[in-house]
């Protein structure tokens, strides 16, 4: 039998040369599971939190096309006050944070949404960075900016890319809680928006100055007869006037 498999009593020789390894061991130990108990922790929060916003958040109405998932929590002060793990223990100050989340979310999600519109502003006309944000905002919303997303599972698919709607697509809030929104896959279509403008001025309206929403209290189905002969009617159709149509 190997000698190492015989019991012997612990010396106080061999205690002195253990003793050092051993107690830095029970540290690496102690560490690695407060961190692992840290991360669950945090875990715990990032979902009760996400619940809270869903139901009590979602329902407040007037909440736009996009929520933040998790990852964007960061960007609303409340919300990463909600994240702390130590509110596991404090059941009152957590309720306090709720109410002023209640309170404030509306208004903060409002914000939230302008830096996204923004975000995407300045990645598809990066030569007017320097615009004033008023400018910028009124740019987003003219009928002639329409989006497309570069993704390649992306292409064909039915999807309005218009401003506000673009901040909801998919591939931009990511779909899981672990994915921030990002702008990544947004480019403009320009052959969507020339189509757009040339519709405009086909019905006496300024492509420089309409808005989406001047756009869509005209009748669609007025400019679907007078593009029959385009080219490029089917994709337009399908992507921006074959949706409108259920609405009139
Ligand atoms: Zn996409």
């Amino acid at each position: 039998m190997p000698k190492v498999n015989v019991a012997h009593p612990l010396t106080e020789r061999a205690w002195s040369m253990m003793k050092r390894r051993l107690l830095s061991l029970l540290e690496t130990l102690r560490i690695q599971l407060d961190s692992e108990l840290l991360e669950a922790a945090i875990m715990r929060r990032k979902m009760a939190t996400e619940e809270f916003v869903v139901t009590h958040c979602a329902v407040l109405g007037n909440i736009g096309p996009v929520m933040p998932s998790p990852a964007d929590y960061a960007e609303f002060p409340v919300l990463q006050d909600l994240l702390d793990p130590a509110l596991e223990q404090d059941p009152s100050r957590e309720r306090l944070l709720q109410e002023q989340l209640l309170s404030t979310f509306q208004q903060s999600l409002v914000l939230w949404r302008d830096s996204l519109a923004i975000r995407i502003f300045d990645s598809v006309f990066p030569n007017e960075i320097d615009m004033a944000l008023n400018d910028k905002m009124c740019k987003l919303n003219l009928a002639t900016t329409f989006f497309n997303c570069s993704r390649r599972f992306c292409a064909g698919l039915l999807k309005d890319m218009r401003y506000p709607t673009v901040l909801g697509h998919s591939c931009l809030t990511g779909g899981n809680p672990c994915t921030p929104w990002s702008e990544e896959s947004i480019v403009l279509d320009p052959v969507v928006g020339d189509l757009l403008a040339n519709i405009l001025r086909s019905c006496c309206m300024d492509p420089t100055v309409t808005t989406h929403d001047e756009l869509v209290e005209c009748d669609p189905r007025v400019f679907v007869t007078s593009f029959l002969s385009s080219s490029v009617l089917s994709s337009f159709v399908v992507i921006f006037l074959f949706p409108l149509l259920f609405f009139f």
